[in-house]
């Protein structure tokens, strides 16, 4: 679901070659490491794992700025995902005025960044651990940007206003007890796999969210791929997550296991463009997956073992392996779990059906981080600022935290008031880092008294992964009527347009028009996009780099196979 449309596209483009430009043409990229130091006043407890990623910029970096290093405010940003770590690589591409630079610290709980939409490739193997989830110490080592890795625990602003708001810094306490001091604070701890407490689904399914996750549901598969029998596998959630899941787990399973998609709604991928909608249908009905839709999932449950036929370790080629697949599918010490898995569903009419699953991927639903913070059972996040009903922080138009002036929440973690009648923006990547643009513009002019821009959503496009050469990306551009019209009736383009999966129709959301890429058009369409989106100019051309030598692997592989022949 990432985005590159018209006016929009251009604008992002323009934006994009101008920071590019900055940064191939200005020093800092090529900024001399002067190794790690402990900015930021992080209290941290021995042994913890504070990587320091503190590069000095050179004397040119801050043109026009000259600012010492470690001078100015201290920011702390709260999670490294799209909202949080392009705030803090955003913050170093602007210009400060000398004094004002902050030191900015970032603490993610995990040691790597995850670009998300790409974690379906984790699975597929299409793309490197490298690209989906690079390491924060080396995305930030260019950069003067101290990484902390740690769990954060509570958040205690200094000077608490009588509304419960806050003026001023305050203190973020980590799990492990460190403290973190901030003068001003950015909130993007993101979202976590919710079940809406039904009963079971913890202990039957495997989430997809995380890299953790990634790996488990790889491991699953390869389990499944080497034991004797056809596994089923029911994949619940008829959203995007859910139907790239279904896909990319129908390729790798081809032929050998029944895949059912399983939705509450009375279609997959409801509210998306249509042509997206087509293309999964058409793709998903290629690779044998049945689409239960208005089945709404009530219940999951273990089959007690050998009760229900399942699959067998077979012997010499068997899953002797390595099994611990985790939460929702854990191994033990003496073997893999091969119980069945029992998902009960009922449909529109309230009959009850129960599927059985070698395998259920959980894709149904996601709540903000903060959700926790809400109603916080001993030992979970607690924080001082006020959510809605779904645990999401308020903000203003800003992205600023009510009554908290010198907060700001991005990502799937905020709701913005915005004061204006406008439905709350979805929870995708392309929303947190465009706020992540608007964070860090904000936060450079609080810090010097300048007025701060209400945040301006701009949708460029949908896109999804349909296997590994397969995908469908619509792009919000109208196509008059009488333009598709007369293509369709010119025979030849309208041919070579289909051959390539170009599809110029189809209703976009709200009716209008839009153009639909699909196939390998369209995968790689949105592979080039998410090279244009990872987080920093050195991951681009780390992620190019391998792609070239991946291409040219292929290559000598064809060309050696078809010297053979
Ligand atoms: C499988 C999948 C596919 C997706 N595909 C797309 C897509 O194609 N297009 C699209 O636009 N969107 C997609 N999304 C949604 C998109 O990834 C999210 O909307 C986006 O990541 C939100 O950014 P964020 O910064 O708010 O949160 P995240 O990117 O999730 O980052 C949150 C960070 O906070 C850290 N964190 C959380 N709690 C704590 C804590 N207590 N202490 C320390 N650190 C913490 C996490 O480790 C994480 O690094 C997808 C999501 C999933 C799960």
């Amino acid at each position: 679901m990432g985005r590159a449309g018209a006016k929009g596209h251009a604008q992002q483009l323009g934006s994009g070659l101008r920071v590019l430009w900055r940064r191939v043409a200005g020093p800092q990229s090529s900024a001399g490491c002067m190794g790690s130091s402990n900015r930021g006043g992080v209290g941290g407890t021995p042994g913890r794992r504070a990587l320091l990623a503190t590069c000095a910029a050179s004397p040119g970096y801050t043109a026009g700025v000259g600012a010492a290093e470690g001078s100015g405010p201290r920011v702390c940003i709260l999670g490294g995902g799209f909202g949080g770590l392009y705030t803090a690589v955003k913050l170093e591409s602007l210009m400060w005025p000398r004094g004002t630079k902050p030191q900015v610290t970032l603490i993610d709980q995990s040691e790597r960044f995850v670009f998300k939409p790409l974690l379906y490739e984790l699975v597929s193997g299409a793309a490197s651990e490298e690209e989906v989830a690079p390491h924060f110490a080396q995305l930030l080592g260019p950069y003067p940007v101290t990484f902390v890795q740690g769990r954060v625990h509570s958040v205690q602003p200094e000077h608490a206003t009588q509304d419960g708001g806050s003026t001023g810094g305050g203190v973020v306490t980590l799990s492990d007890g460190a403290s973190v001091p901030y003068d001003w604070l950015v909130v993007s701890l993101g979202a976590e796999t919710s079940t809406f407490g039904l009963p079971g689904v913890k202990e039957c399914a495997l989430p997809f969210s995380t890299y953790e996750d990634a790996q488990r549901v790889a491991a699953r598969l390869q389990l499944l791929e080497e034991l004797v029998g056809y596994p089923e596998v029911v994949v619940v959630g008829g959203g995007y997550a859910g139907v790239e899941l279904a896909a990319v787990v129908a390729e790798r399973l081809r032929g050998r296991a029944r895949i059912k998609l399983v939705t509450s709604t009375a279609d997959i991928l409801p509210g998306s463009p249509q042509g997206n909608r087509e293309a999964a249908h058409r793709v998903l009905a290629d690779q044998g997956v049945s689409i239960l839709t208005g089945a709404q999932v009530t219940e999951m449950r273990k089959a007690r073992a050998g009760s229900s036929g399942g699959l067998s370790s077979g012997g010499s080629n068997g899953a002797s392996s390595s099994s611990s697949v985790g939460i929702g599918g854990a191994g033990t010490a003496v073997g893999p779990d091969l119980a069945k898995r029992l998902v009960y569903v009922k449909d529109r009419t309230g009959q009850q059906e129960v599927l059985e699953a070698d395998m259920v991927l959980w894709s149904a639903g996601q709540a903000p981080a903060t959700k926790a913070a809400a109603q916080p059972p001993p030992g979970a996040l607690k924080l001082p600022f006020s959510t809605n009903s779904r645990g999401a922080m308020q903000t203003d138009a800003t992205l600023r935290v009510l009554h908290h002036s010198r907060v700001f929440a991005l990502g799937d973690v905020a709701v913005s008031s915005g004061g204006q009648e406008q439905p709350p923006l979805p929870a995708t990547a392309q929303v947190a880092f465009q706020q992540a643009d608007y964070v860090a513009w904000n936060l450079w002019a609080s810090i010097n008294n300048k007025p701060l821009l209400g945040f301006s959503y701009q949708h460029l496009g949908d896109m999804m992964s349909l296997g590994t050469t397969g995908g469908a990306v619509t792009l919000p551009i109208s196509v008059p009527p009488q333009l598709s019209a007369a293509v369709a009736a010119a025979g030849p383009l309208a041919g070579l347009l289909k051959a390539a999966g170009v599809k110029l129709s189809g209703s976009y959301g709200g009716g209008s028009d839009g153009v639909t890429l699909e196939g390998p058009l369209g995968a790689a369409v949105r592979r080039a996009a998410y090279l244009y989106r990872q987080p920093t100019l050195e991951q681009q051309l780390r992620v190019a780099g391998d792609w070239a030598q991946s291409a040219s692997k292929q290559l000598r592989q064809v060309l050696a196979d078809a010297a053979r022949k």
